[in-house]
């Protein structure tokens, strides 16, 4: 996990806008070529040559998306980069530079938002990714961090929502449902402190999913991987909002049906015992569980071979004619249309 410290208060007003600027980006190297100008002019400048160029932003809003009670602000920097970074990732893309926007209430002193930027700094480093400006202003009322991120790709190579195709295999990277029960595990222990702040927490038991929801990693290895193995995929998305809703984006965007097989579904151990003290079905979670930051994609039949026996992917279904519709085949062998695994379905287990 990301380390975290006490640190002294130093008002905003102190420093104003510029010094504040100044703070936060004086340690931002650059490390790409394509970068001809990043932080300190009216716009950065970029050169890209001959990649096609894709370009992504999202948005985090303190209280809806992120919870500074169980999140260090670190942590919430870090993941704010992985978000945008999987988006591109998603596109079959590699990322190149990002910018970064945030809106603060004079609530936060300057050594939060230095803690804010340490994670993204750090998620710049390790995924060599360029800070090449920003808007730093005030709100009245909590935290606003907008990340804008481009990356690059071979024109060949970008993948779309909608180019599966039936027999297509369908294949998801890593494993499914560790942030959702991370953050269950997180929610409870923070209402057992409520009760009893003496109470510290074991979360050891819970590293790996906790892991999973305060430092998600975005897949740039996979698209490097798929490179390597010389996959293009047919479509392709990543798992923000839970495996069967971006089956059924991939679906309606292609055109196409898909059976999902619940045996394949790539579960840790430690999911599938959290699931148990938890009594939730592990499935559920699998299929509905969010912020996993994951890949999900479609490959030819004539792929099997060259994705088979990787660690990293897992097959869980194919894809068929759009008149089947997309259903899950459960363990029972019984098909289960997939939509009603929502995440209207949590809490009816
Ligand atoms: P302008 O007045 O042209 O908007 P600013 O004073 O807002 O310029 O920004 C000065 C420089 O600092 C620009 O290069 C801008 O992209 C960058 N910048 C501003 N805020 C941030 C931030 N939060 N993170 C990274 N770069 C930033
Ligand atoms: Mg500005």
């Amino acid at each position: 996990m990301l380390e975290d410290k006490t640190p002294p208060k130093t008002e905003l007003e102190q420093l104003g806008e510029f010094g504040l600027i100044d703070t936060l980006t004086k340690d931002i190297k650059l490390q790409h070529k394509s970068t001809l100008k990043g932080i300190g002019d009216d716009a950065a400048v970029l050169d890209f040559k001959d990649s096609k160029v894709v370009m992504t932003t999202d948005m985090l809003v303190e209280g809806v998306h992120f919870d500074l009670g169980f999140m260090p602000l670190k942590h919430v920097g870090y993941k704010a980069v992985m978000v945008n970074l999987s988006d591109v990732c998603a596109m079959n893309a590699t990322p190149t530079q990002i910018t970064v926007s945030i809106a603060v209430s004079n609530r936060f002193p300057l050594e939060a938002l230095e803690e804010l930027y340490s994670g993204i700094r750090l998620a710049a480093e390790l995924y060599k990714v360029d800070v090449v400006g920003g808007d730093t202003t005030s709100s009245t009322k909590g935290m606003i961090i907008s990340i804008t991120a481009l990356g690059i790709a071979d024109e060949k190579k970008i993948t779309y929502r909608s180019g599966a195709k039936p027999t297509d295999l369908l294949v998801v990277s890593g494993d499914l449902g560790g942030a959702y029960m991370g953050l269950k595990v997180m929610q409870r222990e923070n209402e057992v402190f409520k009760v009893n702040p003496n109470n510290q927490p074991d979360l050891e038991p819970y590293q790996y999913i906790v892991e999973r929801l305060l430092k998600p990693e975005a897949r740039v290895d996979i698209v490097k991987l798929l490179s390597d193995l010389e996959v293009v995929p047919t479509s392709m998305i990543d798992i923000s909002d839970g495996l069967s809703s971006e089956i059924l984006h991939l679906c309606t965007h292609s055109k196409v049906g898909c059976d999902l097989y619940e045996e394949k579904l790539p579960l840790d151990p430690t999911v599938i015992s959290v699931c148990e003290e938890f009594e939730v079905n592990s499935t559920t979670i699998a299929l509905s569980g969010g912020d996993e930051y994951e890949l999900l994609f479609t490959v030819a039949q004539k792929d099997y071979d060259k994705i088979k026996a990787n660690p990293n992917l897992t097959v869980i279904g194919y894809m068929t004619e759009e008149a089947m519709g997309a259903h899950l085949v459960t363990r029972a062998d019984q098909k289960i249309p997939l939509k009603a695994m929502g995440w209207n379905s949590f809490g009816e287990e």
